[in-house]
């Protein structure tokens, strides 16, 4: 029988839970009705590298948020497989743990995007916007959502961010890179937690092994604490 491990992520805290071969539900609130992480292998890299890198930006990104990763996600209705995916009021980020670690710290902040984009203020999503219309006509409608340009624009740009080092941008520097600046930092992370309609982490159940049974509804599964 084969079974792999998830991970969920909380307030910076990294929890390892066990899945069976037959897969465990997680509840993503009021979006979908079940999602289940099945079992798969993972990346060489993820315990030793990735993982840190994907609970870093999850929980200084989105610190509200709760994120799950898991070698095999659910195919996406639309598109298909999915490196990862952002789901909830909106509250809750996947990534994937079975590909290359850029792949997946390059995920985690497209998700990220998502999560903190209600967050934005009026001027900051007015000047993404109006950067990331600009681009190419993509094949698909879901490719073309405004969201998925957005989400691409910040990802790419983040990449960039962290490979160089780079710092918040420059008088000069265009207005959505500052928006872009403002959830790279933390800045909107924080904005979003100083603001009603997030639930803060600690006022959420402690991610400990008994809680994390209310994250699914199925057969029994073992969990451990790292
Ligand atoms: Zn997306």
């Amino acid at each position: 029988m084969r079974s792999s491990t998830a991970w969920h992520i909380v307030a910076g805290r990294v929890e390892e839970v066990t899945i069976p071969a037959e897969g465990f539900e997680i509840d993503l609130g009021l979006a979908c009705n079940g999602y289940r992480l099945l079992p798969g292998n993972e990346d060489d890299n993820w315990r030793d590298f990735t993982l840190g890198k994907v609970a870093e930006i999850a929980t200084r990104l989105t610190p509200w948020a709760e994120w799950w990763c898991s070698p095999n996600l659910p195919l996406h209705e639309e598109i298909g497989e999915v490196g990862g995916v952002a789901y909830g009021q909106p509250q809750v980020g996947l990534v994937r743990s079975c590909w290359r670690p850029e792949f997946s710290i390059s995920t985690a902040f497209h998700e990220a995007w998502h999560l903190a984009e209600p967050w934005l203020t009026y001027e900051e999503a007015m000047a993404v916007q109006a950067a990331t219309k600009r681009g190419p006509e993509w094949p698909t409608d879901y490719l073309r959502r405004e969201c998925e340009r957005s989400a691409r624009a910040f990802q790419n740009w983040a990449m960039s961010t962290l490979e160089t080092g780079g710092g918040r941008p420059g008088r000069g520097a265009p207005m959505h890179y500052k928006a872009f600046w403002s959830v790279y930092s933390g800045e909107v992370g924080q904005r979003a937690l100083a603001k009603r309609g997030v639930v803060r982490p600690e006022r959420r159940p402690p991610p400990a092994p008994v809680k994390v049974i209310q994250w699914w509804r199925g057969g029994a599964i073992n969990t451990a604490t790292v």
